[in-house]
């Protein structure tokens, strides 16, 4: 808007956000910074603002994208050794309706190598530093892009969320950070991790600015078949501008068309569930408290708040730690040192350039989840794991459904801890894979989930609260946020 009225150029801003992802370096934010790339881009909007042109609703806006999309601006290297000089021909579908509107990118974040992990210390490039303690982890695996939005480097990042990578950094850095429903956001021409689990998503300072990116970047892609026919900008009952407190309740969600009440009736009680089977001591007590305090902040302005029982749940992680790696495996068998990147310098007979190069060219984290993937999926283990696993999967799927019949919305922690210290959990793979705990079951279950600030604990740390809605109801989630947001 600032800059459509002249108050601000582009170009004055790109170079602000260059400025600060200078001034932060010491973060290890980006793996690639674009000042002549994102200068011109500027240059450009300024120019047709000044011809009297029409621009994008992103006209200007500075933003980081996690280094696992594919642009034709710098190498695309998902922060893994063996994707280093990896230049995409191709430009991910979610860049470019981002850059269609105008937005622009200044760099590339840091992740953990392919997604895999919760620090960002499996990157290839070094672990990047959260925005409040530089002794502690960003998270992961989107921890650059979290801490640049933090930073207030960017307006907005991109990420990835297979098993919580957007939701969890987002809590440990103090910004909002959305994993929309499975498909809303097309994937095509990003990294893949695990097919059946990837979203994409963002990270913002404000549910608002959420609702744009939303907007901007949902629906159906002709190149990604899993998208879904666009929900978010058409979903009629979104049309409705009352808060969302005071609409008909979300009760018939399952049913879109759900006839809105009538003016002057009583609308029910907008209903939040509190999963009983998080609260334990495997949760950080701050979070819990933190958690409580919400509920009763919430009772008192008159939602109803339900207990919920998911004891399917219990086996979320390990469900996700069987379907994850087995799609992993699956996916990551295409880097062999012919195709993409880097190749390792050993290489003699075939056989050794692809085992040379993918032993080389992997983190240990990465090969982990090859080796347990190829295990699950060999014949002699997949009834005993990969299907049990898909069978578990459809019946948290069903418990969430159900859930949602006794309530619109879920709240639970993010993660059972706030940012913990760099190294704490590295070498202790099953540690790091319990950060996961409540994020996982929302992507075997394909509903959408909203990490939101809520706060920090004593020693100073940003603490999030996870909000989680049916599947489709982004745009209704996205309002609730707004609404929570000033109280
Ligand atoms: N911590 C999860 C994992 O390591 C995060 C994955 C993701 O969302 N990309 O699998």
């Amino acid at each position: 808007m600032k800059i459509a009225n002249k108050t601000v150029t582009a170009t004055r801003l790109v170079k602000d956000a260059l400025e600060k992802a200078k001034h932060f370096a010491d973060y290890n934010i980006f793996t690639f910074i674009d000042e002549e790339g994102a200068l011109k881009k500027a240059a450009e909007i300024d120019d047709k603002i000044a011809r009297g042109e029409k621009v994008g609703r992103l006209a200007g806006v500075p933003y980081a994208l996690k280094d696992n999309f594919m642009s034709t601006r710098g190498d695309t290297t998902a922060s893994a050794h063996i994707l280093e000089g990896c230049a995409s021909p191709i430009t991910a579908t979610a860049v470019e309706r981002l850059e269609n509107e105008g937005a622009i990118m200044i760099g590339r974040t840091n992740l953990d190598a392919f997604a895999h992990g919760s620090s960002t210390e499996n990157s290839y490039y070094g672990p990047t530093l959260n925005a409040y303690d530089k002794t502690r982890v960003a998270g992961g695996s989107s921890g650059g892009s979290a801490a640049a939005v933090a930073l207030d480097i960017v307006e907005f990042a991109t990420g990835t969320d297979t098993g919580g990578s957007i939701r969890q950094p987002a809590s440990f850095n103090g910004v909002y950070g959305l994993k929309p429903t499975y498909g809303a956001v097309s994937r095509y021409g990003v990294v893949a991790m695990a097919s059946s689990l990837d979203c994409i998503g963002f990270f913002t300072k404000t549910p608002e600015d959420m609702d744009l990116l939303m907007s901007v970047a949902s629906g159906r892609d002709p190149k990604d078949l899993t998208t879904l026919p666009d929900f978010y900008n058409t979903n009629p009952q979104l049309g409705d501008s009352r808060p969302v407190a005071s609409r008909p309740s979300l009760r018939g969600s399952a049913a879109q068309s759900a006839p809105v009440v009538a003016e002057g009736l009583e609308s029910p009680k907008l209903r939040i569930g509190i999963i009983k089977d998080f609260d334990n001591d495997v949760v950080d007590a701050e979070i819990r408290e933190t958690l409580k305090d919400k509920c009763e902040l919430l009772k008192s302005k008159g939602y109803e708040i339900v207990e919920l029982e998911m004891p399917s749940l219990k086996y979320a992680l390990a469900v996700y730690y069987i379907i994850q790696p087995a799609e992993v495996a699956s996916n990551l068998s295409r880097y062999d040192g012919v195709r993409y990147g880097f190749r390792s310098e050993k290489s003699g007979d075939l056989d050794s350039l692809y085992g040379n190069t993918r032993s080389e060219g992997f983190m240990p984290e990465n090969k982990r989840r090859i080796m347990i993937g190829n295990f699950v999926l060999s014949s002699g283990f997949f009834d005993a794991y990969f299907l049990k696993a898909a069978k578990a999967r459809t019946m948290i799927a069903d418990e969430y459904k159900k859930a949602f019949e006794k309530c619109d919305f879920i709240l639970t922690p993010v993660s059972p801890s706030p940012a913990f210290k760099l190294g704490e959990k590295v070498n202790d793979p099953v540690a790091m894979y319990l950060e996961d705990l409540m994020s996982v079951s929302l992507n075997l279950a394909g509903v959408p989930g909203l990490a939101i600030p809520a706060g920090r604990n004593k020693a100073g740390l940003p603490i999030g609260l996870q909000l989680v809605a049916p599947r489709r109801q982004d745009k209704a989630l996205i309002e609730f946020a707004k609404e929570l947001q000033d109280e």
